[in-house]
């Protein structure tokens, strides 16, 4: 491994480019920190992923996901941020300045932002790719609006199922709760309130084999097999909402900060510090409730203002050292 030079070393460093990142660093570049972003394996983060985002501020008619990462991008370079399409792959933060790798290459700096998100799981069937945006979706709160007086099918059996499942009644006349075992994980509030729900219908012991559909009529229906029998079933449907968990993008922060036994970074609660002095998290990575490409914006910005104070507190002690 190269040693850091002393051009690759920066005040602030953010990893990851959704809102999260694209936020703190448009906040980190005006208070004229001249953040370097490294961009990671999906620029953009889940909103590249998404067709037409209708619930962020600012966009009355709405904006493709990645037209409104393109625009974040934008708008941080102009007030000076850096922005490298560049994967992280080791970083040491056990003393200061923070390294970060990306292969051989050495960065320091005096504060890191993290903000590398999480990714939706998928079943990994025939069907479900190519669908995503045309139907096929990991996001209730973004998409159920776009469902009214359809029927749909959500899988899994944990809470985020059960509260998808209930959040998509709004909108749609059915919803099919497709679960592969005899019983939900679920807590058992969110259960019963599932399963109250008229419009719900569960469908237990049940995979979802292949996902039918084209971009052009959208989902048209799945196919379905028994776990019991291995016999399956064609179920006509126009959305289907996948809800099998999250994993968070923390692999190169192991040992690095605490994380929670989901591998989500940890943060003093209400706040974005990890348990590292100069080391923030913002966005999905640590954040297991909201997940919306606003409340990320917003904790982007959090940690923003946090690492501002953070150098100017570090730059007084060096200063009163070195008087
Ligand atoms: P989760 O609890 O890990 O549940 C995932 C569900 O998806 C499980 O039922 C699992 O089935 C199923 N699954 C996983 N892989 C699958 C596959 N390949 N094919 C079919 N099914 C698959 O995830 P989560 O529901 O997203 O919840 C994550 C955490 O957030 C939990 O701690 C949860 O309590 C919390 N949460 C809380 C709230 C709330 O309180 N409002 C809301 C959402 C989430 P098996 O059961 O068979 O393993």
């Amino acid at each position: 491994m190269t040693d850091a030079s002393p051009s690759s070393h920066r005040q602030v460093i953010i990893i990851g480019s959704g809102p999260a990142g694209l936020t703190a660093a448009l906040y980190t570049a005006r208070a004229n920190l001249q953040p370097l972003v490294f961009e990671g394996l999906e620029p953009g983060g889940q909103l590249t992923t998404t067709t037409e985002v209708e619930n962020f501020p600012g966009f009355p008619e709405g904006i493709q996901g990645p037209e409104l990462i393109d625009r974040m991008r934008e708008q941080a370079k102009r007030f000076g941020a850096e922005c490298q399409f560049e994967v992280v792959t080791k970083t040491d933060f056990s003393s200061r300045p923070f390294k970060v790798w990306v292969e051989d290459s050495l960065y320091t700096a005096d504060a890191v932002i993290i903000a590398t998100g999480a990714a939706a799981k998928w079943l990994g069937i025939p069907g479900e790719h190519e669908l995503v945006g045309h139907g096929v979706s990991s996001c209730a709160t973004c998409d159920g609006f776009f469902f009214r007086d359809k029927t749909i099918a959500v899988v899994g059996g944990g809470d985020s199922a059960m509260e998808e499942a209930t959040f998509l009644t709004r909108f749609a006349s059915k919803v099919y709760l497709i679960h592969r075992r005899d019983s939900f994980r679920a807590s058992k509030i969110m259960q019963q309130r599932a399963l109250d729900n008229p419009k719900i219908e569960p469908l237990y012991n049940t995979h979802v084999v292949q996902v039918h559909g084209s971009k052009d009529t959208g989902v048209t229906g799945v196919t379905l097999q028994d776990a019991t029998d291995q016999t399956t079933r064609d179920l006509d449907l126009q959305g289907f909402f996948v809800a099998i968990g999250h994993k968070p993008n923390t692999d190169v922060f192991n040992g690095q900060i605490n994380l929670d036994p989901n591998g989500y970074a940890l943060v003093e609660p209400g706040t974005v510090k990890t348990n590292i002095s100069g080391v923030f998290a913002c966005g999905d990575v640590q954040d297991t409730k909201y997940r919306q490409a606003i409340t990320a914006a917003g904790s982007g910005c959090m940690a923003a203002l946090e690492t501002e104070k953070f150098l100017e507190a570090l730059h007084d002690t060096t200063h009163a050292v070195t008087a």
